[in-house]
């Protein structure tokens, strides 16, 4: 089997970051989170008095910032013009800003190329998460899992992460999560969808560990069924 690449799509909070993490861990693979990508182009636009609800402004900057990724999946890492932006591509500013600014198509071409080259370069293997990576940037991965989970459920693991549990901040993170969900799936270019021949998996009732497991052990099907 030529060099194993998995794409990890679903909605925001349904559990892609920790599962990809592990999985790669797990099989020695590369990690890419490209959903960071999309919040450091972001952020860059906020920090450069760019529109970011005017798709043509947006779009005239697409190819302005460098982004650079980190693969490993226990360190992870993402850099905006050589600087560490980690704390920043979380903030409330990016996750209000982040969806409107995905929709522009010459924002998606730009982390697309990116993505490809990312991927190409990752000769052990690798695990992409996102929203278009079994459909439109890797869709001949070996293996594709589409995850979702209650809306509810994603908002407490969000809220969880933040340190704010209370019934407002619940209430605000489920929200914002509804908003961005609604933009990714209903834009015209590389929508959220699942791929086909995509695993769909319910993360609501499980532990991240069983999730970890169930992926595995659909790798190795896949890896099997490849050598047969
Ligand atoms: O995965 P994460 O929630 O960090 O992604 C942030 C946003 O980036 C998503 O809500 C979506 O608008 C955008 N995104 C995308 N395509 C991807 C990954 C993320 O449009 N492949």
């Amino acid at each position: 089997m030529s060099r194993l690449v998995i794409a990890v799509d679903g909605t925001s909070g349904s559990g892609k970051s920790s599962t990809s993490r592990g999985v790669a861990d797990r099989l020695g693979l590369r990690y890419l989170d490209t959903g960071a990508q999309f919040r450091a182009m972001t952020w860059w636009m906020l920090t450069h008095g760019v529109d970011v609800h005017d798709p043509a402004a947006v779009a005239a900057h697409a190819d302005e910032p460098v982004i650079e990724s980190g693969t490993d999946p226990l360190a992870p890492t993402i850099t905006l013009d050589g600087a560490d932006v980690a704390t920043q591509i979380r903030s409330d500013e990016v996750n209000a800003a982040v969806s409107p600014v995905s929709t522009v198509p010459a924002v998606r071409r730009r982390l697309l190329a990116l993505q490809r080259q990312i991927i190409d370069a990752a000769e052990d293997g690798i695990v992409v998460e996102g929203r278009d990576i079994g459909s439109v940037v890797w869709p001949q991965a070996q293996v594709k899992l589409y995850l979702s989970a209650d809306a509810a459920a994603r908002a407490e693991r969000r809220a969880a992460e933040a340190g704010a549990t209370d019934e407002r901040s619940l209430k605000a993170t489920r929200a914002s999560l509804e908003a961005r969900d609604v933009i990714d799936s209903g834009r015209a270019t590389a929508p959220l969808v699942r791929a086909d021949g995509a695993v769909h998996v319910d993360t609501t009732p499980h532990t991240l560990d069983e999730v970890v497991d169930l992926v595995l052990g659909l790798v190795a099907e896949r890896v099997e069924k490849a050598e047969v």
